[in-house]
């Protein structure tokens, strides 16, 4: 596999084996030494500093979401930008892989086990209390983060069994581990948005439609 390069010195792209990505290269046109790794993460740090990149971030960041409380996405961002550039250099191109993978699995798993029990739990105590609500629902809302904690629990058990070189590693695994631990707070800090609450409330009200007592009227918002 060849990756696309940029020289620093002349500007003059050309390409070279996947393997050299992270070592100092000498340029086929004016024989400039570079690492082109680091023009890379240079690069892109620069780019941040450019109108134009301002602009973008303020018109799609900044601006949907003023009078919102979720100000930590654009740090949970930022945070996963940070560990993709350390992860980089820790444990070289492999990385580019191994956060985004760990990002979305700890953001999935804490989305379908975590935030059903933390959000619906509360809302479900508050409904039930009020007679708006049967009780039947907390066995519904337990449910299903108890399913895939059990199907987690078999994969693991069976990648541990089967292949524990394997599970060694991913288990080493530092990118990996990292951003899981930075998809999970994510989801974690998602309620302190209006906007996510909102949209928890809308899908917990469909789902749990046929536990309300009384007609449409009697829900509370
Ligand atoms: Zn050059």
């Amino acid at each position: 596999m060849n990756q696309k390069t940029i020289c620093p010195h002349c500007k003059t792209g050309f390409e070279l084996a996947f393997e050299k990505f992270d070592t100092t290269v000498s340029c086929p046109n004016c024989t400039g030494k570079f690492n082109p790794m680091k023009e890379l993460t240079n690069a892109a740090w620069e780019r941040t500093k450019t109108p134009e990149f301002q602009a973008e971030f303020e018109a799609r960041v900044v601006k949907p979401n003023q009078g919102t409380t979720s100000f930590m996405f654009p740090i949970i961002g930022l945070v996963f930008c940070i560990l993709l550039g350390v992860m980089l250099k820790a444990q070289g191109i492999a990385a580019l892989l191994w956060v985004p993978i760990g990002f979305a699995f700890g953001f999935i798993v804490t989305d379908l086990m975590v935030l059903p029990l933390m959000l619906g739990l509360p809302r479900a105590i508050r409904l039930v209390s009020a007679r708006q609500m049967r009780a039947a629902v907390f066995g519904r809302i337990i449910l299903t983060p108890l399913i895939w904690l059990v199907l987690l629990a078999i994969v693991t058990f069976l990648v541990g069994w089967f292949l524990p070189t394997a599970a060694d590693s991913l288990y080493n695994n530092a990118a990996l581990n990292l951003s899981a631990n930075l998809g999970m707070l994510a989801i974690i800090l998602s309620p302190l948005s209006k906007k996510c609450r909102a949209d928890f409330r809308a899908s917990f009200d469909k789902s749990y439609h046929r536990f309300y007592t009384g007609s449409d009227e009697s829900r509370s918002p």
